[in-house]
């Protein structure tokens, strides 16, 4: 039946090329995935490899197919899950490894096989799949440093809060005098935890909802006059001059109260830095389509090495300082967190025993100039 045979050829070629072009589908998927993938036969040897795995473990194509998967990865970690899955029976296996020579081109990677089969008695192979988790450890770290520091710098005054409580509930006879120093102590380490809690709620508040969803219409000028206006009062308590200087009118699209922060941050910190008789001076200037609003002082100045790392949370240059005059360490983080979620930065000119100049970068953006003439429309 001649029919028969052509029938079942066709049918064949269909299958074939069926199978092949699954194959090629299959082999695209694999490429085009963020993870990796390594696939070995029941002998440890790979048998496929996609461009993922390479990459994450810069190894060559022609050092992959065909090797043993130990001598591909020769790491411990990597050994271990393999071994739990193909020699233990294990469902799956998960590790953590790091590949890299060099700090910069360090990465953590994570390694999760699987038998290929239900049962590796069978002799199946195994599939593994790799992820690059350096960003999320890194983050996990940081995290884990956030909340230690902040413990440590809330139980700080606190403890001082007690000590200070104790001393004066045990002793009835103590002198006025020295009662009310004591007290005028709590009440500044009281502050200080006022001043730690106000900038953590301010933290988790940036990290919280986008600045998107907050933004209004506002004129960063100002915020700049009503900051300074508030701040009087500290200045001349501290015996410096602050002054309000070119200060160019502009709508922007910002979160108000985000940006009133950062330049509150800012100020305050030009008063507490600089010695009485000395200057600050606040101002900005458009330059193109960013406004550039800078803080000028006369103060300490910042060392050329410390001058990097003053955005960081909780670093300072002298922590006794901060700590003297109520700082809590994260201001400059959230000045620098504000002008990148408006688009802008935050840069710094300084020289200890000179004085110090921080420039707030803010774009004023598309949205700012719709927003600034559907205003000026109505
Ligand atoms: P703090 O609460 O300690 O002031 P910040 O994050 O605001 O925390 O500032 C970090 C550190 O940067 C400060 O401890 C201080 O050492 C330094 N610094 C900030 N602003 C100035 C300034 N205007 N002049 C000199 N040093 C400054």
């Amino acid at each position: 039946m001649p029919w028969r045979r052509q029938h079942v050829e066709i049918g064949d070629a269909r299958v074939q090329e069926q199978l092949r072009s699954r194959v090629v589908e299959l082999e695209r998927m694999l490429a085009s995935l963020g993870e990796g993938v390594v696939a070995v036969d029941s002998a440890g040897i790979v048998v496929h490899a996609n461009a993922a795995a390479r990459e994450l473990l810069a190894i060559e194509q022609d050092r992959v197919d065909g090797h043993h998967v130990f001598s591909v990865v020769a790491l411990p970690e990597v050994r271990d899950v393999f071994d739990a899955v193909m020699r233990e029976a294990a469902p799956s296996a998960t590790g953590v490894f790091t590949v890299g020579a060099t700090d910069a081109g360090r990465r953590v990677l994570q390694i999760r096989v699987a038998p290929l089969q239900d049962n590796m008695d069978a002799g199946a192979g195994a599939i593994a799949v790799i992820a690059d988790v350096s960003d999320q450890r890194r983050v996990e770290q940081m995290r884990r440093d956030f909340f230690s520091n902040v413990s440590h710098e809330l139980k700080t005054p606190m403890a001082a809060i007690r000590g200070i409580i104790e001393t004066i509930r045990d002793d009835p006879e103590m002198p006025e005098g020295d009662r009310m120093d004591f007290l005028d102590r709590a009440v500044r380490q009281a502050d200080r935890l006022d001043t730690l809690v106000a900038d953590l709620i301010a933290i988790s508040r940036l990290e919280s909802a986008s600045v998107a969803t907050r933004r209004s219409t506002v004129d960063p000028g100002d915020i700049i006059r009503d900051v300074v206006a508030g701040l009087a009062h500290r200045a001349e308590r501290s015996g410096i001059e602050l002054v309000i200087e070119r200060c160019d009118s502009a709508l922007i699209a910002a979160d108000e109260e985000a940006l009133r922060q950062a330049v509150t941050n800012l100020v305050v910190n030009a008063i507490t830095y600089t010695n009485r008789g000395g200057r600050v001076r606040v101002g900005m200037q458009r330059a193109g389509s960013d406004m550039l609003m800078h803080v000028c002082d006369t103060g300490i100045g910042i060392p050329q090495d410390s001058q990097e790392r003053i955005f960081e949370r909780f670093y300072r240059v002298d922590p006794a300082r901060s700590r003297e005059r109520g700082g809590s360490g994260l201001g400059l983080s959230i000045v620098k967190h504000v002008a990148r979620s408006h688009g802008g930065d935050v840069t710094l000119d300084s020289e200890p025993g000179v004085g110090s100049t921080f420039t707030l970068r803010l774009p004023t953006g598309v949205a700012a100039r719709e927003s600034a003439s559907r205003r000026a429309n109505t």
